[in-house]
This record gives C-alpha cells, structure tokens and sequence, in this order.
C-alpha cells in the first residue's frame, strides 16, 4: 500500500515538503491541510507596498497540487493530533490516519494586552487577511497615518512596505529601532537617524498603555511619556509566538518551538516538524535554536520531505539571518552577530551610513553585521560572499589576518579560502531541487531579460 503522508499547513515548509516528497516517491498518498490558501508571508510587504498584486504571493493553486497530486484541504484546520493512534482530527470531526505526519503551522505575532486592540482599524499584520483589511482601512485616503508599534524583524519589514507606498508613518519601540533582537547597537545607531532623516516619527524607549477612538473614523495611540499619536490606523507587531496548540499535551516534546533533530523529526519517528514552528539544528550553536524565516521554513521543508518519502538524509543546521531594508538604509546580521565572548573587527563611518562588523571563533567567522545605503553594490555583493563563508563554516586561517588588514576585501578571501567551491558542490538532499513550475493562472512572466543579466546568469 502507499504510503500516507499528511501535511498540516500550506506556506513554504510544506510546499517544499511536497515537491520532495515528489521528487522521490511519486506513488506516496499526500494530504495538505490548511486554514490558509498556499502563499508566502514574506511576499506581502511586496503586495502592501503595492509592487505586486495580491496573486504574486501564492505558491500553489489547485491545478499545480492535483499536478503533484495532492489531496489539498484548503479551508480546514487540524484541531488534533494523536500520535500514539496515528491520526488527525480535522475542524469537521473527521479523522484521518497517517504513516508519517508534519506538523507546519508556522507562527504567529502575540498579542498586545492592552486597551483599544479590538477597535476598527487597529490590527495585527501577518495573514494575507491583515494585509487586505489593512489596504480597506487606508483605501481612498491619499496619505494615511500608520502608527506601527514594534520594532521587531517584521515591524521593520512592514514599515518599509508603507513607506514605499509614500504613507506617514510613526513607530513606536521599547528599546532601539529596530529592536536589539534584529540589530546590534553599532548598527541601531545608524538606522535611526536615517529613519528620522526619511520622515519616520519614531518614539523609542516608549511603550503604548491603550489605544482609544477619536469618534471621526481616526485612532489615538497614548504613550507613557504623554505623547498622543492620532491615525488612520494602528499596527500591532510586538513578537512571535509558535503555533504549538495542536501538540499541548500530545506528548510531542517542545521547548521554544517543537523539538526536532538533523531529520525534522520530533520524539515521535514518523512525525517531522518543520519552519517557524520548529525548534531545530542551528549552524553556530549546540543548542536547538528557533529560526523564523523564511531560508530555513525551505530548508527544513525539503529535509522533512525527503525523510518522510524514505531518502534518509541529514540538516547541517539553519543560520540565523535578518536582512532587512530600512527606507534605503539595508542591513544584514548573520549567525552570531549578538556573540558578547567572540572577538570583533569593526568599521563604522556613520557620515556614510556604513557599519560592519565581523565576529571570530579563532579563525572561524561566527557571524557578521553590514550596514549600508541600498545603492552601494559593493556591500551587496560582500553581503553574498560573508553569507557563504558562514554557509560553508569554512576556517579561514590566514585570510583572517588579511581581513584585519582589508576590511572591504572579503573576495579575495572568499576565493582564496575556497567558499565558492564547496558552496557549488552544496545540496541539501544530495540532489539539486527541480524549477518550481507554479506560475499563477499559469501566466508567463511578461519582463524581458535585459543583455546585461542574460551575461550575468549565462557565466554559470
Ligand atoms: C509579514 C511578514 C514578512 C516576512 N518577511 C520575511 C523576509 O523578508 N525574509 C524572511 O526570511 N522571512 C520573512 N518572514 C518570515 C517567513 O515568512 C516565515 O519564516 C515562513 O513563512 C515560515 O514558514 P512556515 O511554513 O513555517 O509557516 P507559515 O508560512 O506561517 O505557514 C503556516 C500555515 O499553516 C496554517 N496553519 C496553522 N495552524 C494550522 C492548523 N491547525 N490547521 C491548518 N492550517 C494551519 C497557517 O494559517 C499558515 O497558513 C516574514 C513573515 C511575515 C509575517
């Protein structure tokens, strides 16, 4: 008989997750389930900001899963999980039986305790349901106010969104802008004035103790400082929080997010966990760490999907990462940027808006903070080659001393310690992934590939 595999969620872990498993056992039953048709989260700032239409964040329709065969429950939830049985109970009493079962359900903001959360037009910002109400809160106004409280990795990301979009924007943060989670101070430091110089209002070191209703359709957002912030509308993005309901009291063992191994899978052999959920392997840590992203929700997607369809294969770990635009101010932190025990390079030029910093473990690169005006190609492509070496875990012996002495030379380390090579050489299932194929509506994109890029991507 085939083997039954049920996949709880619809974003890129378990898309990921289906097209492996296709890629190795096409005979296999697959079950999706989710509350949420198939898209991206991290595709919305570019719907918000209105560079694409809402149709560019999906990654599935029902042709491409029936073209992988899939048995998509689109709409549904799963209310249960009982490992011990095997089985699943859905929001409509039904159950359904499993060989192997995972668990992708992502993460969600948590919730403001506050007065004036559940007022019209003050919201959360996550779903592709937040973002349309969102677009109707500020529809027909020409340059609403948003007041966006948070300064977390998906604060800024969405901030960045509504500036694109020309609206008036104030944020409000307890500590630095943004948060010491996202950025060091070196690089904080940088990103605020930047911020104020665009026209964001930013209110730090400030918290918000309600939120009250003008009565002529605007909000006022009260700090504890005194201050008052009307709007046309109040975002709320003040953390993350696992969705781990459904396996409280299964005895599916959790800590952060659900635990996994270099498999995905959890204390239970035939039950993976994956992405925003998942507690996982983590490059440069011993410990399991939570990676909420979306480089490690593919990642892990494609680990679990090959496991699941019998091709045993191991997870060197995930990297930590946030890369982020800030109004044209870019910056990227990698691995252990936070390390307070790892010895430091650093370079700041605040006039110019550049920072770095490098992080050693003797000669190893643990992580790394870039910050940098989006135009300056060259802190781009460094950004690429610092992202390779922390991929490879190369050690780079004499090009550490090298880098001491030629900060903005990282190529010739990266050539010279032969990051290019193994990163070639690189898969994670010991095979390359196939071209997705998912085009919405099945439409053809209609931009020409310019001379210039046809010459970039033909050197491969
Ligand atoms: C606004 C925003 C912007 C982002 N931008 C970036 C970025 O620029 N770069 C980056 O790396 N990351 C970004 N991220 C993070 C990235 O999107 C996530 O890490 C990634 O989506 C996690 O994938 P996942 O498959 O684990 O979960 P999700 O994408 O959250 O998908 C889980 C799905 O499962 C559904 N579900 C949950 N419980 C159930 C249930 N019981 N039954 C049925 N269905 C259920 C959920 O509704 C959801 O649709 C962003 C996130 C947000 C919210």
């Amino acid at each position: 008989m085939a083997t039954q595999h049920i996949i709880i969620g619809g974003g890129p872990v378990a898309i990921n997750a289906v097209e492996t498993i296709r890629e190795f056992d096409a005979a296999a039953q697959v079950t999706l389930i989710s509350d949420e048709r198939a898209h991206s989260r991290m595709a919305l700032p570019y719907w918000l900001s209105g560079q694409v239409p809402r149709e560019h964040t999906y990654t599935a329709d029902d042709a491409s899963l029936k073209q992988l065969n899939v048995d998509a429950r689109i709409g549904q939830r799963v209310e249960s999980i009982d490992p011990d049985g095997s089985t699943v109970t859905l929001d409509d009493g039904s159950t359904l039986a499993f060989d192997n079962l995972l668990i992708a359900t992502g993460s969600s903001p948590s919730e403001l305790q506050i007065p004036g959360t559940d007022l019209s037009g003050v919201q959360n910002l996550w779903t592709l349901d937040h973002t349309q109400s969102l677009l109707d809160t500020i529809d027909g106004k020409e340059r609403p106010k948003v007041v966006m409280i948070g300064a977390g990795f998906n604060a800024c990301i969405m901030v960045n969104a509504m500036y694109k979009r020309g609206w008036q924007l104030a944020v409000i943060a307890r500590g630095q802008m943004p948060s010491a989670r996202v950025i060091d101070e070196g690089g904080a430091a940088l990103v605020e004035p930047w911020l104020r110089e665009k026209g964001v209002e930013l209110h730090c070191g400030a918290t918000v103790p309600s939120i009250t209703d003008a009565g002529d359709g605007t909000k006022v957002v009260e700090l504890d400082n005194g201050t008052t912030i009307t709007a046309d509308a109040v975002v709320m993005l003040v953390g993350v929080k696992a969705n781990t309901d459904l396996v409280h009291g299964s005895g599916i063992e959790m800590d952060q997010g659900i635990l996994v191994n270099d498999r995905m899978q959890t204390n239970f052999a035939n039950i993976y966990a994956g992405g925003d959920v998942a507690q996982g392997p983590a490059l440069y840590s011993d410990k399991p760490e939570v990676h909420a992203i979306h480089p490690t929700a593919v990642d892990h997607g494609r680990i679990a999907g090959a496991n699941m369809a019998g091709h045993e294969v191991h997870y060197p770990g995930s990297l930590s990462m946030n890369v982020l635009d800030n109004c044209g101010l870019q910056t990227f932190c990698f691995g252990n940027w936070n390390d307070a025990e790892a010895e430091t390079m650093t370079i700041s030029n605040p006039g110019g808006y550049i920072y770095r910093k490098l992080l050693w473990r003797a000669d190893q690169l643990v992580g790394a903070v870039l910050v940098g005006p989006a135009n300056d190609m060259g802190m781009l492509t460094d950004v690429g080659m610092v992202k390779g070496i922390l991929q490879t875990q190369t050690r780079l012996g004499q090009w550490k001393q090298f880098l001491a002495e030629n900060p903005f030379d990282i190529r010739r380390a990266y050539i010279g310690a032969g990051v290019a090579q193994k990163l070639i050489g690189m898969t994670l299932t010991g095979q390359a992934s196939r071209p997705r194929g998912f085009r919405f509506d099945g439409k053809i994109p209609t931009a020409k590939v310019s001379d210039a890029h046809a010459t970039f991507m033909g050197t491969k």
